[in-house]
């Protein structure tokens, strides 16, 4: 699909990214997005987070940050409290017709996303994300009857990736509302007890029916980042870091500021892509 023409006439204003984050990381992660890519969307970005941040507010749009008032544990349901309210927020703006969720730990290239959901129609209902394993999941699923009997039964299914992002179409979100509204996006989760980005797999795939559409040029920390070849930067839609031990970093592997300067290496992704866009890049020697 991606070697014909783009042919659907999406642009930026169409799309409602949503960056899930917590306070925690509001210096450590959000600080480098918003000196980066968030300077070219800052209309179509909402953060997600679990407190207020006068700091943070001040730089992104008005009402763009979002205190969801989910806990800040790394719990699931805490998680899942978040990604409904990501989904809810998107379905209370209908001028978009796009909803992308990304981690606070991704670079986002906003013209390559742009460009990706151009091959789709917004009308169709899509899933469309990066697979993180390379067979469907295998899930007990546990049936409550109306006498509250519970039989487990094994149910398998395809899920996107939370931490490279996924983009959902309109007409997917308002299909399986039922399912994220008023507690029950937590309660699915509960139910499988499986991580907020399987539970979305799960809705959309095995309660509605609807694939996934994969698309590759998503990218988590899941994946070795220093595989991407640079020369495919421009077309690829999101980059990650993580730590793999003390000595070694899953970093991309792109010339341009040192590690100590830029160690998750958005700022010198970001002035390759957009060279000489923010003062970071001044410091880059060519
Ligand atoms: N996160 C959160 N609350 C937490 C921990 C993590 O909202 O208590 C968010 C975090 O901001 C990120 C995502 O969940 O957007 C994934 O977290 P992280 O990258 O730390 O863990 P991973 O699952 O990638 O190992
Ligand atoms: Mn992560």
């Amino acid at each position: 699909r991606s070697l014909t023409a783009p042919s659907f006439p999406t642009s930026l204003k169409d799309v409602f990214i949503s960056v899930k984050t917590s306070k925690r990381f509001h210096r450590s992660r959000l600080d480098v997005i918003l000196k980066t890519w968030h300077t070219l969307a800052k209309d179509q970005i909402w953060f997600f987070t679990d407190d207020d941040d006068l700091r943070v507010a001040k730089r992104v749009q008005s009402g763009h940050l979002i205190n969801t008032k989910c806990s800040s544990s790394h719990n699931r349901s805490s998680l899942c409290c978040k990604m409904a309210a990501e989904i809810m927020a998107f379905a209370s703006t209908p001028d978009k017709r796009w909803f992308c969720h990304f981690d606070d730990d991704n670079y986002v290239n906003i013209p390559a996303l742009v460009k990706m959901l151009q091959h789709f129609n917004p009308e169709d209902e899509l899933y469309l994300g990066k697979t993180s394993i390379p067979e469907p999941i295998n899930v007990l699923d546990h049936i409550q009857d109306q006498r509250k009997n519970v039989s487990k039964k094994k149910v398998s299914f395809w899920f996107a990736t939370g931490g490279a992002g996924f983009c959902l179409s309109r007409p997917l979100v308002e299909k399986i509302l039922p399912k994220v509204r008023d507690n029950a996006f937590v309660a699915t989760g509960e139910s499988i007890r499986l991580p907020d980005d399987v539970t979305v797999g799960y809705i959309i795939e095995h309660l509605f029916k609807t694939r996934l559409t994969p698309v590759p040029k998503f990218h988590s920390h899941l994946e070795a980042l220093k595989l991407i070849p640079q020369e495919s930067f421009s077309d690829q839609i999101s980059f990650s870091y993580s730590t793999y031990s003390d000595q070694e970093q899953n970093i991309v592997q792109i010339g341009g500021l040192s590690e100590a300067k830029d160690p998750t290496r958005f700022l010198s992704i970001h002035c390759h892509l957009f060279p000489g866009t923010i003062k970071a890049c001044d410091r880059i020697v060519r």
